[in-house]
């Protein structure tokens, strides 16, 4: 038997936090297994489901680097699959037409709440054997009245569900098109899937889809409810606790290993173990680890992971990633010093990407103004003459490295009688417009000689127009 998963997002939306925990679990278990892992849209919804939305889905899939065996697979090209399948519950006596209008379910609805009683459905239309006159007709499944369901669900232990709590479910609309428990059943049947990996919200929709199972004669998938995601004020995870959508998070200046470390770790442990690799992640994943109870998404854990995998992170990886962020600038790479060099003279200060490529857009651009606090503290005319020297010191500089222009600046040092700081800071005001940049040698490297000397110039010439 292939472990197959699948995730099977609606796309009435972006990818959110939620969403892609649920894919990145079912995604693990699959990969874990050697098994298969499936993408499939569940678009039935015509008038919620955008194209938008499944883009969306698709490139926060590709972002997070989460890519499946088969899919993606959308529901609204299997139409004619579930017509047949509605048709077969029809034929075998599992599924009924019913005729009840929409004022007759409404008034059914308020007396049984004037009783007290659960809204359900009474089965009117069970054991009707013919139409009543020319009405529309939904189609409902014939749900056992007797007996109960047993989830053996793997993170939540098991729950035991009374068939008479579950009333005959709508399986195809007025229209003929079918319902989203009728398209789950249908799909998880037929892509034999093993692991039906999915968030706790659905959990009340897995009896009636093991009823439906169960008449298809297929075989039940183990099920697997996942917990939900807390906001740090305690409600349910969503928009207003800040970015909830996986690409919202690329934006802010995340990597995606950040993401998914973060992700792994939302209901999920091993040991106290903070770090996983995605290697470690297949390795190590296992459902019976699964927390029960919900989690908190916690912003600064984030941002301290992603610090982590800025920090230790191939270079050149990070460097793709901050190539993307620095483009968003409107910086063409090209005018400056390789993206690699510049992730690891600032990989250190910069908890997001965002944050590195806000602070070296120096070393693509001139900059149109200094920052005022940095020039009242450092412009001066004594700051003017150490800039002069400093210039004819680096004009003579053969080869344009950290250990020429460190030596420079210490010689400069001994001969004025200063310290390094009286040299190094008006020199970084000068060069970067602030006062703040990674070790003074390795900026000026990265920014180069010619535009190095040529700003000096410009913050001498500045310097005079002050007082
Ligand atoms: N389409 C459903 C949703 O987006 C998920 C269905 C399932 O996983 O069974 O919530």
């Amino acid at each position: 038997m292939t472990i197959t998963t699948r995730f099977a997002p609606s796309p009435t939306g972006y990818l959110h936090v939620g969403g892609a925990r649920t894919a990145l679990f079912s995604w693990l278990y699959a990969r874990k297994h050697g098994g298969q892992f499936i993408l499939r849209i569940e678009d039935t919804d015509l008038e919620r489901s955008t194209q938008e939305s499944v883009n969306a889905i698709l490139e926060g899939m590709a972002w997070l680097g989460l890519d499946y065996d088969l899919g993606p697979f959308y529901q609204t090209q299997h139409f004619d699959r579930y017509k047949a399948i509605i048709q077969q519950l029809i034929d075998q006596g599992d599924a009924y037409y019913c005729y009840c209008s929409k004022d007759e379910l409404e008034q059914l609805r308020t007396e049984q709440m004037a009783n007290k009683e659960k809204p359900r459905y009474n089965g009117k239309c069970r054991d009707l054997h013919e139409a009543p006159g020319d009405r529309e007709a939904v189609v409902r499944f014939k749900n056992p009245q007797d007996g109960a369901v047993t989830i053996n669900d793997l993170v939540k232990g098991t729950i035991v569900v009374g068939n008479k709590e579950l009333d005959d479910l709508i399986i195809a609309r007025g229209d003929g098109t079918p319902t989203y428990n009728l398209t789950v059943v249908v799909d998880d049947m037929d892509m034999n899937i093993t692991h039906v990996i999915r968030g706790d919200d659905h959990i009340n929709n897995t009896p009636r889809q093991m009823n439906i199972l169960k008449a298809l004669g297929a075989n039940l998938p183990h099920y697997a409810h996942l917990p939900m995601i807390l906001g740090a004020d305690g409600a349910r995870l969503s928009k207003r606790h800040g970015a909830v959508s996986v690409m919202q998070f690329r934006d802010d200046g995340y990597l995606p290993e950040a993401l998914l470390n973060y992700l792994v770790r939302l209901g999920w442990s091993h040991g106290d173990q903070e770090i996983f690799s995605l290697d470690e992640m297949v390795k190590l994943f296992e459902l019976d680890d699964v927390n029960v109870s919900a989690s908190t998404f916690n912003m600064e854990k984030l941002l301290w992971l992603n610090h982590h995998y800025i920090m230790n992170g191939d270079p050149a990886h990070v460097a793709r990633h901050l190539s993307w962020h620095i483009g968003q600038l409107g910086i063409d790479p090209a005018d400056g010093p390789a993206l690699v060099d510049v992730v690891l003279a600032q990989r250190e200060r910069s908890k997001t990407l965002v944050d590195m490529a806000a602070a070296s857009v120096y070393f693509y651009q001139e900059f149109t103004s200094y920052d005022e606090k940095a020039v009242k503290k450092n412009f001066n005319a004594e700051a003017a003459q150490v800039l002069a020297a400093l210039h004819d010191a680096f004009a003579l500089v053969g080869e344009w490295h950290s250990k020429n222009i460190h030596d420079v600046i210490v010689e400069l040092a001994a001969d004025l009688g200063v310290n390094m700081g009286k040299i190094a800071q008006p020199l970084r005001v000068a060069v970067c417009g602030s006062a703040v940049s990674p070790a003074i040698d390795v900026t000026l490297t990265l920014v180069g000689k010619e535009k190095t000397l040529a700003r000096i110039i410009k913050a001498i010439a500045f310097i005079k127009t002050l007082n």
